[in-house]
C-alpha cells in the first residue's frame, strides 16, 4: 500500500513509496517547483522559515511547515529523516542552504536535489558529495541565450555538448520521408518527434514525412543542431 503524508510513517522506513518529496525553501524557484509536483500528483511537505510564505501556500501543499531547516531536532521531528528525495531550494542565505543540506546527507536521504545561487556555492555541494547541484539562474540564462540567438521555438541542454530543439520543419525535410533527407548522415541531427494540428506529438520514423505548419524535435551536437535550426 502507498503510504501517504497525511499518515505518519512508520518508524524507520522512508517516505518515498508514497511518491513524496520535501521541499526546503518556499521563494520563487522552491514555490514553483512544489506546486508542479504537487500538480504531477506528488506529495510535498514544504518547509520554510517565514510564517508569511507558509501560510500563503497553506493549503496547496500536502503539508507546509513553518521551520529553521538548519536545526536537526526541528527537521527530525517532521520526519524528513524518512524522506527518500529532498529539494534544498534556499538560495541567498548560503549558510542556511549548506548546513540545511548537511544534516539531510547526514540524515542518508538518497536523493539530494541542491539549489546553487553561484559557482562557489555548487563547488561546496560537490565536495559535500550532494549528487544534484542546480543552478537555476545560469542554467536559465544560457538556455535564453540559445533560443535569442538561433531560431527554435525551445531549447534543451542535455549535456555540455548535446541538446534537443524545438523547431518548424525546413526545406530539408519537409515533404521527403525523414529517411530520405539524409540529415543525420550529412548534417549530423536527427528528428526525433513531430506535432501536428489535431493528432498531437508522435515519435518521428524514417518514413515520418513532415509539413509546413509542423513542429519537430532534432537532437544533435549543440552546434550541429543550431547551424540545422538556422537553415530555411
Ligand atoms: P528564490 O529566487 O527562489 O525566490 P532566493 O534564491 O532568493 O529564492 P532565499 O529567498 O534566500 O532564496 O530563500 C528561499 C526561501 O528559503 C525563503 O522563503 C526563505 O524564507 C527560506 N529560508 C531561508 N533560510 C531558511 C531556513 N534556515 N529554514 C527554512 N527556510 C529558510
Amino acid at each position: 500500500m502507498v503510504r501517504s503524508l497525511l499518515t505518519s510513517p512508520k518508524r524507520g522506513s522512508r517516505i518515498a513509496e508514497a511518491d513524496s518529496v520535501v521541499v526546503i525553501g518556499l521563494g520563487r524557484f522552491g514555490t514553483s517547483l512544489a506546486l508542479e509536483l504537487m500538480s504531477a500528483g506528488t506529495e510535498v511537505l514544504g518547509i520554510d522559515s517565514d510564517e508569511e510564505i507558509v501560510q500563503s501556500l497553506n493549503g496547496r501543499l500536502t503539508q507546509v511547515v513553518r521551520s529553521d531547516s538548519t536545526n536537526e531536532e526541528a527537521l527530525r521531528q517532521l520526519a524528513v529523516h524518512e524522506f527518500d528525495r529532498a529539494v534544498v531550494a534556499i538560495g541567498t542565505d548560503i549558510q542556511a542552504s549548506i548546513l540545511t543540506t548537511s544534516l539531510l546527507m547526514r540524515f542518508e536521504i538518497p536523493a539530494i536535489w541542491a539549489k546553487a545561487v553561484s559557482d562557489a556555492h555548487g563547488q561546496i555541494f560537490e565536495q559535500l558529495g550532494v549528487q544534484h547541484v542546480i543552478y537555476p539562474e545560469k542554467d536559465m540564462g544560457r538556455r535564453v541565450a540559445h533560443l535569442v540567438r538561433g531560431a527554435a521555438l525551445d531549447y534543451i541542454e542535455i549535456d555540455r555538448d548535446f541538446a534537443i530543439l524545438k523547431m518548424s520543419p525546413n526545406s530539408l525535410v519537409l515533404g521527403v520521408p525523414l529517411g530520405e533527407s539524409h540529415i543525420r548522415s550529412r548534417l549530423g541531427v536527427t528528428v526525433l518527434a513531430y506535432k501536428r494540428e489535431g493528432t498531437g506529438w508522435k515519435n518521428a520514423d524514417l518514413s515520418t514525412v513532415l509539413h509546413e505548419g509542423d513542429t519537430m524535435l532534432v537532437s544533435g551536437p549543440i552546434a550541429k543542431a543550431e547551424a540545422f535550426g538556422q537553415l530555411r
